[in-house]
């Protein structure tokens, strides 16, 4: 018997032993620098001409390290590998992966303050997000092992007298799980783990901006004693590799968190039946957000400034469910929007190698160029109330960014900024403020800030996301406890972490035999 699931708790940096032991980490991640990393094909360690840069976001003339682009033909034999593999995998024993999961797990606990140094200098991410980030990681391995226990034997279905009927999961074969750099180590994780432990074989294709941590989930993996070819890493360009192997008639599903445009991207070309493919493939899409945090007349005003301030600033806002918009009742407006600007002026922006740091970089230079072109239109749209302005001297630094006066449909307070930037907008009531919320194309988080039980209520049924929080803010799920995904276009909804996830990726088969 495993023990019953928990997550893994966050590490306390206020004890000087686990600063320490993290700072110790982070000089080793960076005698690492610069080293460079294969493929691995069916355990083949394979190395290229071309390379893909990793980059410390902080600091742009750290080299994390030079890894191997896979190309098409790599891709291919990636493919082959994978599909010969699945003819065994899948008639494995659920609890002998499982184990290989509990295993990974371990490790990765043992180890953990080496893989948050790397995610503090790979992504960017201040101490505290890449220890969440950490956790995550080994949550996803733990919860999806126990899944796959529960779910080994299949569901009860009805039998007559003269059969003896049952339902069970099968696996599905090859999946291309194409992972985000936000949660570098979690979703890339989580995303690989789940399709292996339910008996399919992966060809792992990272974001190219954080591809070194996914080769370090592949060696934990194989300490753990993964078979070769069970996952394979093929990091490359998404649109030599990522299409291919979108495209392949081989591919039986893809699992992708990312932006929407790549995401409706895959999803369309995923769609279209290729020459000798045999089956409809399955798309599990995660994408964005245009997160809402509600904040009613009779509410906790410095609850509800604290709970936008971290969900907004929180790894510099790039989480799909950050809080990119406050809809406030008329009445509290201007208290919470003073509150709120105080806050972010306490909100320093330094390099997150630093313990005490709030807020580090964002990703890379697109984005950094991103933000700072939706800070201008914001100026045009709203009234700029703290930040603004970003310094790329030394890495890509966007300072936190509050508008305030937005119109519900100005572009602010539509479209994505994946950056540290959140507006305002006043309601005069509280259907008004449910309105303005629901009036996005996403639909992944949201937070409503009342004292008012009719209007929690009320939110529970109209306040149209995947994940609607309470008197708090509106990031930071948790695996196993809030399971995670969005309506409309923040993706399929698959509920990572949750009870039935594993099951997106199976199919079910009734068998009935006649007595
Ligand atoms: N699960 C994360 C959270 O609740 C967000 C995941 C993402 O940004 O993709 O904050």
């Amino acid at each position: 018997m495993v023990t019953p699931y928990k997550h893994e708790p966050f590490t306390d940096f206020t004890i000087e032993d686990n600063r320490k032991a993290l700072e110790a980490e982070l000089k080793k991640a960076e005698e690492n620098f610069g080293k460079e990393y294969p493929l691995i094909i069916g355990g083949e360690r394979i190395t290229t001409e071309e390379k893909i840069v990793s980059y410390n976001p902080a600091n742009k003339s750290e080299v994390i390290g030079y890894v191997s682009k896979a190309n098409q033909d790599l891709a291919e034999k990636a493919m082959k590998v994978a599909d010969e593999t699945f003819e065994w995998w899948r008639k494995t024993n659920p609890e002998m992966r499982a184990d290989i999961l509990f295993r990974a797990a371990a490790i990765v606990r043992r180890r953990k303050h080496e893989f948050t140094a790397h995610l503090v200098k790979e992504g960017g991410k201040p101490w505290k997000e890449a220890d969440a980030d950490t956790a995550e990681a080994i949550d996803f391995m733990e919860y999806y092992g126990r899944q796959m226990l529960d779910m080994k034997n299949g569901v009860e279905v009805n039998s007559r007298e003269v059969e003896n009927n049952r339902l069970h999961y099968i696996p599905l074969g090859v999946g291309i799980t194409i992972s985000p750099w936000n949660f570098l180590f979690a979703i890339m994780a989580g995303t690989t783990v789940a399709p292996m432990v339910a008996g399919n074989t992966v060809l792992l294709k990272p974001a190219s901006t954080t591809p070194i941590i996914a080769y370090k989930l592949m060696e934990v993996l194989e300490e753990a004693g993964i078979p070769a070819g069970v996952v394979n890493f093929v990091p490359g360009s998404g649109s030599e590799v990522g299409d291919y192997l979108v495209d392949h008639p081989r591919t039986r599903f893809i699992n992708f968190t990312g932006s929407r445009e790549v995401g409706t991207r895959i999803y369309e070309r995923a769609a279209v039946v290729q020459p000798g493919q045999k089956w409809l493939k399955r798309s599990i899409i995660e994408m964005g957000g245009k997160d809402t945090i509600i904040v009613d007349d009779n509410s906790d005003l410095e609850l509800a400034a604290d709970a936008i301030t971290y969900s907004a600033f929180g790894f510099s806002g790039q989480k799909c469910s950050a809080c990119s918009r406050v809809v406030a009742h008329e009445e509290i407006y201007d208290d919470l929007l003073a509150r709120v600007v105080e806050k972010t002026k306490e909100v320093n922006v330094q390099d997150p190698t630093r313990h005490d740091t709030y807020m580090g970089p964002v990703i890379d230079e697109a984005a950094y160029n991103k933000i700072l072109d939706y800070i201008e239109v914001g100026k045009q749209e709203g009234k700029l109330m703290v930040g603004g302005t970003g310094d790329n001297s030394q890495g890509w630094f966007v300072h936190p960014t509050v508008f305030a006066d937005l119109a519900p449909d100005s572009r602010i307070m539509q479209e994505e900024i994946f950056g540290p930037v959140v507006g305002f907008t006043k309601a005069k009531d509280f259907d008004e403020a449910i309105e303005i919320a629901n009036n996005t194309e996403y639909g992944l988080t949201g937070a409503v800030i009342t004292n008012n039980r009719e209007h929690i209520e009320q939110a529970r049924e109209d306040f149209h996301v995947g994940n609607l929080y309470f008197n708090r803010g509106c990031t930071a799920a948790i695996v196993g406890y809030h399971p995670f995904g969005g309506f409309n276009m923040s993706g399929t909804d698959s509920k990572a972490g949750g009870p039935d996830y594993l099951s997106h990726l199976m199919q079910p088969k009734t068998t009935s035999e006649m007595l």
